[in-house]
């Protein structure tokens, strides 16, 4: 690799406060701005040459790590022979594409591509809503999704998103968009004394569905694990009891795999690990590129399609995205599922989530921690004052956690709930391609610093 020259790393940090517009920062940075240099593997290199393990997989997207040359080679090759070209119109490598989801979700699905997350949510609604509308059903256009959620930034995403403070500053939303209880046995939602709140939590929804009339109802979305609203990991029967309430509703279920998808639960796809759902709608994105370009994907059940053809091209999806489905990115996707399959990324994720990455959940024991849960690659934890009141932490001391792993090498995350004092669930997602070594150093730095955390 050639080496990049070397930046007035200054000028830098003063243009990046003076034009930069963060995602999520606050206006007042208070300190330097973390800029990357390069990266390698599950490693990133900052401007003064640190490094640091990415144990976040920088928005819980970077799959495969930095680095990968074939996924390089395949987007620059693609780039030389034909560089862009609509999806109006067709190009081999979405075509490629569309059939290699199909196959992985392991049934007929037909695939509309976009750039994000956020768009892939978007395209699921409008394609639900005028499913039912051909279907004669005009009326089914509301949405089911839950508190804690998050689907997105889009006006229609951020309505199924249902965090109060990523929202409150840009209502209304979208009308139609309805939230349920997550089935969040930590803190039950319905009582502490409820022993299957999965159970009640799923029976929530075809409460909601009744109570707003059935005939009104056009989806529920849902991920298979809530990543962003503080790692919730329901049972998998969970999953399975909302696809039965969706089906006696003519409901179609939406299973958000923007996280989830591509290996990092331990399946290929979160839904998989409750046997017999198929979902209706399956969305996707950050894994499907592993990060390297930006690629969104709908993929909607044949079964969903075949009613829009019955209604003839008069009544085709009135949707399309310029950029959605570029050549490179399909080509970039193609090679990154190439090289999941072929390393078995899955298989390799189960295995050593299951031992080295769960020695984290010998932390449950630390005074300040009140439950692990996770998922394959993806482990929250969530922090407490007080083990048997479950208070959260205070502010300050997540904080230090996270800068004392970043001291010594390690970037952390945290989400939860965004109301006040509920954003304490500590968050590790590394690639999913990070060494035995990566791993044992990310445990090794978490044991650290709690054992110096008072
Ligand atoms: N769905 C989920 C579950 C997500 O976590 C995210 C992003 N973090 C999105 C959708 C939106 O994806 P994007 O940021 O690519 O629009």
């Amino acid at each position: 690799m050639t080496q990049l020259e070397v930046r007035d790393s200054e000028k830098l940090e003063k243009q990046d406060l003076d034009h930069l517009w963060h995602a999520m920062s606050r206006h007042v940075e208070g300190g330097k701005p973390m800029i990357a240099e390069s990266g390698e593997g599950a490693w990133f290199t900052d401007l003064e040459g640190k490094r640091y393990l990415d144990g976040v997989s920088g928005l819980w997207c970077l799959n495969l790590g930095h680095g990968r040359e074939e996924i390089v080679e395949a987007a620059a090759e693609q780039m030389k022979r034909l560089s862009y070209f609509p999806l109006t119109l067709s190009h081999q490598p979405a075509i490629e594409l569309s059939a290699k989801i199909s196959e992985l979700l392991g049934d007929s699905y037909k695939t509309f591509f976009s750039n994000s997350g956020s768009e892939a949510n978007e395209t699921a609604f409008k394609i639900a809503r005028q499913y039912h509308q051909q279907n004669g059903n005009p009326g089914k256009y509301k949405f089911i999704s839950r508190y804690r959620a998050y689907h997105g930034s889009t006006l229609g995403a951020l309505s199924a998103t249902a965090q109060a403070n990523r929202r409150v500053k840009y209502d209304p939303g979208v009308p139609g968009f309805l939230h349920v209880p997550p089935p969040y046995s930590y803190r039950c939602p319905f009582g502490e004394e409820v022993t299957n709140c999965d159970k009640v939590a799923a029976d929530q929804i075809d409460q909601m569905i009744v109570w707003e009339g059935a005939e009104s109802v056009a989806a529920v979305i849902m991920e298979p694990f809530i990543s962003g609203g503080g790692v919730i990991v329901p049972s998998s029967d969970y999953l399975q009891r909302v696809a039965e309430i969706c089906k006696k509703h003519d409901v179609l279920l939406i299973i958000d795999e923007v996280v989830s998808g591509f290996g990092r639960t331990g399946k290929m796809f979160g839904f998989m690990h409750s046997e017999g759902v198929q979902p209706d709608i399956v969305t996707m994105a950050k894994g499907l590129t592993s990060g390297y370009l930006p690629l969104g994907a709908t993929a909607v059940h044949s079964r969903i399609y075949e009613k829009f053809k019955e209604q003839g091209t008069d009544n085709h999806l009135r949707h399309v995205s310029t950029y959605g489905g570029h050549p490179a990115s399909c080509a970039v996707a193609l090679k990154n599922i190439e090289i999941i399959e072929r390393e078995g990324i899955v298989a390799r994720v189960a295995r050593l989530g299951e031992t080295l990455l769960s020695k984290l959940h010998e932390l449950a024991d630390h005074p300040f921690v009140g439950e692990v849960r996770s998922k394959g690659f993806l482990y929250g934890l969530e922090l407490v004052k007080d083990k048997e009141t479950k208070e959260p932490i205070a502010d300050p001391v997540i904080g230090e956690i996270i800068a004392k792993c970043k001291e010594k090498g390690l970037i952390i995350g945290r989400n939860g709930d965004t109301v006040p004092g509920f954003n304490n669930v500590l968050i590790v997602a590394p690639p999913l391609s990070s060494t035995e070594e990566d791993l044992q150093f990310l445990v090794n730095t978490i044991f650290e610093v709690f054992q110096d955390t008072k």
